[in-house]
């Protein structure tokens, strides 16, 4: 269970800019609180639960970093080749078995131990071998194709800070440290309803006015990439007494309730109605299109005082995507004790003229192509329906047009969140 307090959003606006809706998930929503070891191999995606510091240098041992002839650069010398007689042959894994002395060069491989007294190391490229010596040529620097023990990382520096939503080179740090298990937070649980009298399962017989939950599948499917639990709860109807009984049981066992659809002002738009019996909407109506209607709530269960978060999506496939991945991630990331991503929008160069109206950010469904100069262009999907599936499936990300903008000319360098960037 979510440790949300009861007022832990209280927003009173019309509409709330996106960065006032962020502030307050970071303020207001404490994480979950269970820690789990787990092992590498399970880590993916999992957050940091405490800082992990580096138990040992890395790399452990002053080593070659090419395939070459360790030498002291001392023996140099300066404006002419230096001949070096080949004391040794040292293979990765292996160790020098003597000191290099004055005069010699060891044979040296990517990965063996620099031998003591070698400091520098010739590519094999650079170097003649003439019997049992080797000449190297003027003008290497002294320490070069050596790295040193530690310059990667230092023993007790800080590897993975808490936090930290593991990715496959975190991985690798941690293994290479020798880690095996790290201490992460337990994983979200998440429960997902639609919504919509009109809306029925794939595979199930579909009434002329009905269409396909396309939400739950969208939803999922992006649950999953952040590396939450999902209980999938299926299709609700539009009534207000229902929709209550459901949200509320399903707010027991999860830190999150999201459903789609009906948080809208229409007539059969009740879930802002039900959430409200059962628990407190903290906001409706963010600055954001598409998907301006989106709400959150907190919703009782579990002990006391406290309870599962909910958010309620819009019922347009391409609002609950940007909803999604604007106002949901966010909220995900700080329930999982996760710190905020850094979003950077990419500068691009847009081919499509655009207005809008100055105060809210408006997402911008686009794919990408290369200019003839070079440069790259985003053209935005020709349909701008927050109904339009293929405006996801057929385009590569966002262009981000901030609040203060009010319109964009063809040509433009506007910036862009692909969608890998988005979930990623
Ligand atoms: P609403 O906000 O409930 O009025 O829904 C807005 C639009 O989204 C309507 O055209 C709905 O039919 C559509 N919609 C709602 N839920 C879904 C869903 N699960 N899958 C696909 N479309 C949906
Ligand atoms: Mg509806």
């Amino acid at each position: 269970m979510a440790q949300l307090s009861d007022d832990c959003f209280a927003f009173s606006g019309p509409l709330l800019p996106i960065a006032d809706m962020e502030r307050l998930i970071i303020e207001r929503v404490t994480p979950v609180a269970e820690i789990e070891q787990v092992p590498l191999d399970g880590a993916l995606g999992r957050v940091v639960a405490l800082d992990i510091a580096a138990p040992e240098d890395l790399p452990p041992f002053d080593n070659s970093a090419v395939d070459g002839f360790a030498v002291r650069h001392a023996d140099l010398a300066t404006g002419a080749d230096t001949r070096l007689i080949i004391a040794e042959r040292v293979t990765a894994g292996h160790a020098a078995a003597h000191p290099l002395a004055r005069g010699q060069a060891i044979r040296i491989f990517t990965g063996a131990p620099m031998p003591a007294g070698a400091d520098t190391v010739f590519m094999q490229e650079d170097c003649r071998v003439e019997g049992d010596t080797v000449i190297v040529p003027p003008g290497l620097e002294r320490g070069a194709n050596s790295r040193s023990a530690g310059e990667d990382l230092r023993k007790g520096a800080i590897m993975l800070p808490a936090g930290r939503k593991l990715t496959a080179a975190d991985l690798a740090l941690a293994a290479a440290q020798g880690v095996t298990q790290l201490p992460v937070r337990r994983r979200l649980r998440v429960a997902v309803f639609s919504t919509g009298d009109e809306v029925v399962e794939p595979g199930a017989c579909r009434p002329v006015a009905a269409i396909y939950d396309a939400n739950r599948h969208l939803l999922r499917g992006l649950l999953q990439k952040f590396g939450a639990l999902v209980t999938d709860l299926g299709i609700l109807r539009d009534d207000p007494a229902a929709l209550a009984t459901a949200i509320a049981a399903a707010a027991g066992d999860h830190d999150l309730v999201i459903t789609s659809g009906g948080v809208s002002t229409g007539d059969a738009d009740h879930v802002r109605t039900a959430v409200e019996r059962i628990g407190r909407l903290v906001f409706w109506r963010v600055a954001i299109k598409p998907g301006r209607p989106v709400a959150m709530g907190v919703v009782p269960g579990g002990p006391p005082g406290y309870g599962a978060a909910f958010a309620g999506l819009p019922g347009n496939p391409a609002a609950v995507y940007v909803t999604f991945v604007r106002v949901v991630w966010p909220l995900l990331l700080r329930l999982a004790g996760a710190a905020p991503r850094q979003l950077i929008a990419l500068p691009v160069r847009a081919t499509f003229a655009y207005r809008k109206r100055k105060g809210r950010r408006e997402y911008v469904r686009a794919a990408l192509r290369r200019a003839a100069d070079g440069g790259v262009e985003a053209v935005k999907f020709p349909r701008d329906g927050a109904g339009v599936i293929t405006s996801l499936t057929e385009t590569d990300g966002l262009v981000e047009l901030g609040e203060e903008a009010t319109q964009i000319a063809p040509g433009a360098i506007v910036g862009f969140l692909s969608y890998a960037a988005l979930t990623g």
